[in-house]
């Protein structure tokens, strides 16, 4: 099947050239050493690849929030060793993204040499997408990989700015994650199951008005399914809970209607009255939580229901975990409902697809990350597209 952007399949004559790879090297440090290295790894395939293909390859990143300015504590020096170390191969600095000093450094540099360019965002124009730092960037280089499906939610200099100026094409990280999110909302073999849960139905609004026009189940969970049951006249007790968005939870579920999605909310709960670990609770139908009790995590009986739901789809979609999964024992529906998902999906009658900060930890928890088809580490990115919206930095690269 024809992509509707060029990868580095279709990159030719690749040896000798210049060429700027956007990444994420936004990882977390504590005390000067790199604490999760996932963002580290998921560049290694293109470098890897495009440094064995002769190219002088030339990593554009951001690091932190320098808004503009050079930050010492911002640098991305502060990466090239540990990044060399994971590489198991040599990785030059090179102390500006653009300039003509940079272009001397990297005039000296021979086909198959990695070197990182300094944080994009010591620079006013990353941000803006200012014309003229696309120009100074494109002068180092003959060619442009987007890898960083993670920053393509932005219409920066380096993420979208510089793929109307050089031939462009998407990394093999930014590939895979494309391929992955087509298959499983683009074009997804139905029925598509959506697990939506989280705090709060404020923050995922657009998300849910997506999802009910194209899936077939929409499973509500966590904080927010108990604005949904508030809707409906339930008394959710001290739960967490948007009473002043019970008409948008009612149009929410009038439009799934009309669409033909069936809504799903949990008809058992888990309840405490402390939000702390392992509180005394209550597993109850969802009638007869008090006035003084929190719902915490969804319960056994619809976890099992809500398994019988995936047996029956193909695709499943998920963002946000059931429960307050970080505090026992309110992880229980979420590992259990992924435990399912991972071995459905290992027995080849589900594609999954996960994202989000707490989806990805929760997943993780359940032991069961490398089960799903796929996991998105790119939090706001993977959001916006479970939103429907177009991502600048995917758009450019349609050409
Ligand atoms: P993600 O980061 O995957 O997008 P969210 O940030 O939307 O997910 O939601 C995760 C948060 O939702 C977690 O901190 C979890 O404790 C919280 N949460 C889930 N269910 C409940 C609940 N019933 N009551 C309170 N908080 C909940
Ligand atoms: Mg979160």
């Amino acid at each position: 099947m024809t992509k509707p952007f060029k990868t580095l399949d279709d990159m030719r004559d690749v040896a000798g050239k210049r060429v700027l790879v956007r990444e994420d090297l936004n990882v977390p440090l504590a005390d000067g050493a790199v604490s999760d290295d996932t963002r580290l790894r998921a560049t290694i395939p293109t470098v890897t690849e495009l440094a064995d293909r002769g190219a002088i390859v030339l990593i554009l990143a951001h690091f932190g929030r320098p808004k503009g300015q050079r930050h010492p504590d911002m640098s991305l020096a502060l990466l090239t060793r540990p990044y060399s170390l994971l590489l198991g191969r040599p990785v030059r600095f090179i102390d500006d993204c653009a300039g003509e000093d940079a272009q001397a450094a990297v005039a000296t540099l021979q086909p198959g040499d990695i070197a990182i360019l300094e944080n994009t965002r010591f620079h006013r124009g990353e941000e803006k997408n200012d014309p003229e730092l696309v120009r100074a960037m494109a002068a180092l280089g003959d060619l442009y990989v987007n890898d960083a499906f993670s920053a393509a939610h932005r219409a920066h200099a380096s993420t979208e700015g510089l793929a109307h100026v050089l031939p462009s094409f998407a990394g093999r990280s930014m590939e895979a994650e494309l391929d992955a999110l087509e298959k499983a909302l683009g074009s997804p073999e139905h029925p598509v199951a959506a697990v939506v849960g989280g705090a709060k139905v404020s923050t995922k609004l657009d998300v849910l008005k997506h999802l009910v026009e194209r899936v077939d189940h929409l499973i509500i969970g966590g904080g927010m399914a108990n604005t949904f049951l508030a809707a409906r006249g339930v008394n959710v007790g001290k739960s967490l809970c948007e009473h002043d968005l019970a008409s948008t939870a009612d149009a929410i579920m009038a439009a799934a209607d009309r669409a033909g999605c069936t809504v799903h909310l949990p008809y058992d709960v888990v309840v405490a009255r402390e939000f702390k670990a392992n509180p005394p609770t209550r597993t109850v139908n969802v009638h007869e939580v008090s006035g003084d009790e929190m719902i915490l995590d969804v319960g056994p009986a619809a976890v099992e229901a809500l398994g019988d739901v995936l047996k029956n789809c193909r695709t499943l979609v998920w963002n946000g975990p059931l429960g307050a999964f970080e505090i026992s024992p309110f992880d229980i529906a979420t590992v259990a409902l992924a435990r399912t998902a991972a071995a459905l999906t290992g027995d080849g009658s589900l594609v999954s697809v996960a994202g989000g900060g707490d989806t990805v930890a929760a997943l993780n928890q359940a032991g069961v990350a490398a089960s799903f088809t796929f996991v998105s580490t790119a939090g706001g990115a993977f959001l916006e597209w479970m939103e429907g919206k177009e991502l600048p930095g995917v758009v450019a690269l349609r050409g």
